[in-house]
């Protein structure tokens, strides 16, 4: 089989690092298109002799492994039944201290919401000798695919992500009033179920229950699904399975001007106003 990556040189051309025998190297996939992949995320895939992988990759990366590569399932999903973090953990040293090549292939980025520093710090315990191969975020990659830019200097200045659940599955515990008054848009993983709870909250802190919000369900994948809505109805409208990235912000509303997969299946786009100082950058 043709090799994607070495065919075009990358790899030299890149400087690439090697992923050594009895290395750990931690990646991250995107968070679902498989060509969201970093460079070194791929090489990595095309190096290991096994690769412990998660619920959310998309199995065409796997097509990417060498022969006889071992493929390890670790997925952890809502509901499902679920490998325990420490069994992963155990089973990265253990596999490293037989002079295997190992990856852990994670969705999006390994150290965002992710338990990737978690299973970093074990390695590290274990003398383990480790590399970080960040990803594309859902909160960012996959809004940006939903045509949501995370920032847009005439709606927000500043952005914060949040989990909708702490280690016991309840809200985080958050100064909530701090939360909804620091931030102009918020971006929330893992928030389907508490989400009309985070609402309620961040509405009795002062936020405007018309405010926009969309759900982004299986962003950047093809059976991508994009819900706008507000913050007061959020609870509601975001019944459902499919992973999913929750944004509340005015920069939701920039869709209308920059949905660009709609624009691909002949959606006309809002002529958004660029805005004076645009303008006169442009000059
Ligand atoms: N490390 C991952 C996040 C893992 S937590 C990252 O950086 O993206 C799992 C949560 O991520 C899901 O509950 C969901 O909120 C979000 N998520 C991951 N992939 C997603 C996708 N393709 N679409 C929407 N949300 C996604």
């Amino acid at each position: 089989m043709i090799n994607p990556l070495s065919t075009g040189g990358l790899e030299e051309l890149l400087n690439l690092p090697r992923l050594e025998r009895g290395w750990v190297w931690l990646a991250g996939a995107g968070p679902g298109d498989p060509g969201l992949i970093t460079v070194l995320g791929a090489h990595a895939i095309q190096q290991a002799d096994v690769i412990l992988y998660d619920a959310l990759i998309d199995q065409a990366l796997l097509k990417l492994t060498r022969p006889g590569a071992e493929l390890i399932y670790a997925g952890k999903r809502a509901g499902v039944k679920s490998c325990r973090q420490s069994d992963i953990s155990r089973t990265l040293v253990s596999l490293a201290k037989k002079d295997k090549r190992v990856l852990r292939l994670k969705g999006g980025d390994p150290f965002v919401f992710g338990r990737g520093a978690e299973e970093a710090l074990t390695l590290a315990r274990a003398g383990v000798p480790f590399r970080i191969v960040p990803g594309v975020t859902a909160g960012i990659g996959g809004l940006a695919y939903a045509g949501i830019p995370v920032t847009h200097r005439d709606t927000n200045h500043a952005v914060t992500f949040v989990t909708g659940h702490g280690v016991d599955g309840q809200i985080p515990d958050l100064d909530w009033n701090a939360v909804a008054k620091g931030s102009p848009t918020l971006v929330l993983y893992m928030a389907r179920k508490t989400v009309g709870a985070i609402a309620d909250k961040l509405i009795a802190a002062g936020r405007d229950a018309d405010e926009p919000a969309a759900i982004v369900s299986d962003a950047s994948a093809s059976t991508q699904n994009v819900l706008v809505t507000t913050l007061g109805k959020l609870g509601e409208a975001a019944a459902g399975t499919a992973p999913s990235i929750i944004v509340i912000g005015e920069n939701v509303k920039l869709r209308e001007g920059l949905d660009w997969i709609g624009a691909m299946a002949g959606k006309m786009l809002e002529p958004w106003p660029l805005g004076r100082e645009h303008l006169s950058d442009a000059s």
